[in-house]
């Protein structure tokens, strides 16, 4: 999109923004998993706006699980996490999954070559 759109919902509807992850092809479509936070009636405008600027919005309907059978603990995947969902215990070095804190953006899938970071899709 050539339209400044997360300027705009923060300079116009005072929508607090946090990008997570973001794919944008410039002149095609993109995808972006943000975090926004605001007043009802801020967050109200905000989509509103982007609805009106053609922008598909949709509440995460996914779910991250971690298979455990098929972990090895490398603990690869931690510093990618960028909410620490994913943790590791210093003194054991045994790796944890909070889904609490995940927000699947989808990082760790991409770095687990064990494929123990698996995504459960509910939208379909
Ligand atoms: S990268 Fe995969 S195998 Fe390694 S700790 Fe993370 S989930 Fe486990
Ligand atoms: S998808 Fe993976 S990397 Fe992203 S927040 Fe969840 S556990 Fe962390």
């Amino acid at each position: 999109m050539e339209e400044p759109i997360i300027y705009h919902l923060i300079a116009d509807y005072g929508v607090r923004v946090n990008i997570l992850r973001a794919s944008i092809d410039p002149g095609k479509r993109g995808r972006m998993f943000v975090e926004l936070a605001g007043e009802d009636s801020q967050l109200s405008h905000g989509l509103n706006y982007l609805e009106r600027t053609g922008v598909q919005v949709e509440p995460l309907a996914q779910e991250i699980q971690h298979l455990t059978e098929r972990c090895t603990g490398c603990t690869s995947c931690v510093p990618h996490c960028p909410t620490q969902a994913l943790d590791v215990d210093r003194q054991t070095w045994e790796v944890s999954f909070n889904p609490e804190k995940c927000i699947v953006c989808l990082s760790c899938l991409d770095v687990c070559i064990y494929k123990a970071m698996v995504l459960k899709d509910f939208s379909v």
